[in-house]
């Protein structure tokens, strides 16, 4: 084998034993010292096109006949091992990343959804998912069913022939909300459809929901991934249990593909037939690739998931414990609180911790809480969730602005909602900052 090619192979081969723990996995999956030249950390792979071997290579790879490297809007070797750690991370069979956790949504209805066919959502969801569903999926022909999944019932109730798959946030984002995924992954099972949960919210090292039945997994890897703020991304990572012939509701994995001369995808690469004809086909025809820059500074992110998040849980609770005592503060949601109604949930699926992002209501309501917004002097006032720093928004007034009331009220950010993404800073700190604001309020 000549570097080329160990270089290429690079992507294919799992690189490590898979009962590694999460933090041995966070550090090395997908990765090892470069071939050529033995650079201990993951290069930056900054190249559009890879050379051909020869004219025979060159069309076994346009075949999918043999894995390496054409055009980095399919695959790009630093890309590649941050794919393969995400993958590791959920105990999936493989991942596909994207430009962005919207674009690693959209891949994932570009693969499943034909136009005319439906989806049920957990209507508790982050607001820009809720209108991605809502309003431009539509436009496409996909049509998604929103229900109140804290009753898996509701699921069962909203289904058709029609439905492909059911799509929640095991840990919602804003509300603090922990769903069955266990009932729910009894219902999708049932009726022969895929269960796609986004994890965004409490990352593999809180919650894998291959373990718990689900499919798919999606997530933004701009938020705790990442975990730094600095980078946008997403990933779709496939289990590799799911049984795509089980019924003719997958044409798109089962039937030969016209966009690969007749090539069946779930039939030529089984366990990872998903993860496969979302690369060649959605991500190929649509684009929404992540730059190998930016693979790259997720990578160095996710290496310390396992400690930021302990540290982040940490805080939240301390944070929440806090605020449930001030005489200001009218609720807490945070499913690490012993008096949540979500705390049993989350000590079955979230037993390491409820995650770091949480949502509190002021006495005052809408105007106290945007005071507090602005009194705060450490925290951030910005939209964005699993920074290492601490994070403060009003819902109401932005994130959620574009819909209606109802959703507002639904999706767990109607008037009086603060969110906090709780950082790894000092402890005093966040709380003395909290505490001020509150004051001013
Ligand atoms: C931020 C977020 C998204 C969207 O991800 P982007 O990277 O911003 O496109 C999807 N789901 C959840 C839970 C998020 O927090």
């Amino acid at each position: 084998m000549n570097e080329m090619q160990r270089l290429k192979a690079q992507g294919a081969e799992p690189a490590l034993p898979t009962d590694y723990g999460i933090e041995t996995l966070a550090v090395h999956a997908g990765a090892r010292p470069d071939p050529v030249t033995g650079a201990r950390s993951t290069p930056i792979y900054q190249t559009t096109s890879f050379a051909f071997d020869d004219a025979d290579h060159a069309a076994e790879l346009f075949n999918l006949q043999t894995f390496g490297y054409i055009y980095s809007r399919i695959t790009n070797p630093t890309v590649a091992v941050l794919e393969e750690r995400v993958a590791a991370l959920e105990n999936g069979r493989g991942a596909v990343a994207a430009a962005t956790g919207h674009a690693a949504q959209f891949l994932v209805g570009a693969t499943l959804l034909e136009s005319g066919d439906e989806f049920i959502s957990s209507n508790n969801l982050y607001g820009g998912s809720v209108t991605q569903f809502g309003v431009s999926f539509k436009k496409l022909g996909w049509n998604c069913h929103f229900v109140d999944m804290t009753e898996p019932e509701n699921v069962e109730r909203a289904m058709t022939d029609k439905v492909k798959f059911i799509f929640c946030e095991g840990l919602a984002n804003p509300g603090g909300i922990v769903l069955d995924l266990e009932a729910l992954a009894e219902v999708s099972r049932r009726h022969g459809v895929p269960l796609i949960v986004d994890n965004t919210m409490a990352s593999p090292y809180l919650c894998r929901p291959f373990e718990h039945g689900a499919d798919l997994v999606v997530h933004s890897t701009t938020k705790f991934i990442g975990g730094h703020g600095n980078t946008m991304g997403g990933i779709v990572v496939e289990s590799g249990r799911f049984d795509w012939w089980q019924n003719d509701k997958f044409p798109s994995m089962t039937k030969p593909d016209p966009a690969y001369h007749g090539l069946t995808f779930a039939e030529t690469f089984g366990d990872f037939g998903f993860t496969m004809k979302m690369r060649a086909v959605a991500l190929r025809d649509y684009g929404p690739c992540m730059a190998a820059q930016a693979a790259w500074n997720l990578l160095q992110g996710v290496e310390t998931l396992p400690l930021r998040m302990e540290r982040h849980c940490a805080n939240a609770l301390a944070v929440a414990r806090y605020l449930e005592a001030h005489p200001k503060v009218a609720w807490v949601s945070y499913a690490g609180l012993e008096s949540n109604p979500f705390h049993a949930l989350a000590q079955k699926y979230l037993p390491r911790g409820a995650g770091a992002v949480f949502t509190f209501g002021l006495k005052g309501g809408y105007d106290a809480g945007l005071k507090v917004v602005d009194k705060v002097n450490m925290f951030s006032h910005l939209a964005n969730i699993g920074d290492t720093r601490s994070l403060i928004i009003h819902p109401a007034s932005t994130t959620h602005r574009q819909l209606t009331d109802e959703q507002k009220t639904r999706a767990g950010a109607g008037p009086d909602v603060v969110r906090l993404s709780v950082g790894i800073e000092s402890i005093d700190d966040i709380i003395g900052d909290l505490d001020q604001a509150l004051d001013q309020a």
